[in-house]
């Protein structure tokens, strides 16, 4: 029987010929049946992608034979060979869409000025010393953290990437400026350049989680300072760490549940909480922000930021 994974990885380095880099990588990922999502951008490549263990193996050996491509660093996950409904290969202006192209320095190393990396024993120690003066910055949108995120966690009133600029600069995390902000995202790529962003807007100590969450919960479980699920942008949903009970509560019945759905009007983008008891009465209902109600569940998300 064939085993199948899910990929993770993205690497910063220059890309002469983005359109080129497209077609090659339709290309590559269409010859081993992957599906999932590739990003290629002038700064590098994102990608997250589904199919069996043997065909990713070779994808990612000869995505690796692209100048700079070579130190991508790959995260493995489980997958079920239906995680992503197609293949997926875009030109973007970024990587990832804060709006800030220009933020992004390359070096020989990939992206320069960013946050200092910290890995799992680099993070639990900075807070073991520094205790209160650290703060977890969730770099994700705001919904993902409703299901977990890592304990006393700020996390900005985003919807989008492209919302964390606007806050920055209306200088909602000015009271962050002198402490010791960690960004942490899923895999790592958002706090690559969003660790930037700070740094180039003052902030004085920054550093970013390398490998972002997932790298994190692989080193330390459900042990660690990490809470909850861990929202993924595939077929899954959501993973959780050994031991580990979601955050989330359904805003039905106020049950444990990490089960996102989308409303059932096309243009909403809410990401409703709803338990999979609840779900049938839910999926052809608009959500409670679209119809003018301030849904129960949410009151929740004041605490989320710690604010
Ligand atoms: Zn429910
Ligand atoms: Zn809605």
């Amino acid at each position: 029987m064939a085993t199948f994974r899910t990929v993770l990885f993205y690497a910063f380095a220059p890309v002469a010929d983005p359109a080129a880099v497209r077609l090659w990588q339709r290309e590559l990922a269409g010859r081993w049946n992957l599906t999932g999502r590739v990003i290629v951008a002038p700064h590098g490549i994102n990608a997250t992608l589904g199919g069996r263990v043997e065909d990713l193996k070779q994808y990612v050996k000869g995505t690796r034979q692209y100048p700079g491509f070579e130190r991508l660093d790959v995260k493995w996950a489980a997958g079920t060979g239906e995680d992503f409904p197609r293949l997926s290969v875009k030109v973007r202006p970024e990587l990832v869409a804060f709006g800030a192209p220009d933020a992004v320095r390359l070096g020989p190393d990939g992206i320069e000025g960013g946050g200092t990396r910290l890995d799992a024993d680099g993070l639990d120690a900075l807070v073991a010393e520094r205790g209160g003066d650290v703060v977890m910055l969730d770099g994700r949108n705001a919904y993902e953290a409703r299901i977990g995120r890592f304990r006393g966690a700020f996390v900005p009133d985003v919807t989008t990437s492209r919302d964390f600029l606007g806050e920055i600069e209306a200088g909602r995390w000015d009271h962050l400026k002198d402490r010791a902000v960690v960004t942490y995202c899923t895999g790592g790529v958002r706090c690559e350049v969003l660790s930037v962003l700070l740094k180039d807007r003052g902030f004085a100590e920054v550093y970013q989680m390398d490998g972002g969450i997932v790298r994190y919960v692989e080193a330390r479980g459900a042990s660690g300072l990490w809470d909850g699920s861990l929202y993924v942008f595939d077929g899954r949903g959501h993973v959780e760490a050994a031991g580990a009970r979601s955050l989330g509560t359904c805003e039905r019945c106020g049950a444990s549940t990490a089960r996102f759905e989308n409303c059932a009007d096309a243009g909403c983008r809410t990401e409703r909480l709803v338990c999979e008891d609840c779900a049938a009465g839910t999926a052809e209902e608009r959500c409670p922000t679209c119809v003018g109600e301030r849904p129960t569940a949410w009151g929740a998300r004041e605490d989320v930021g710690g604010r």
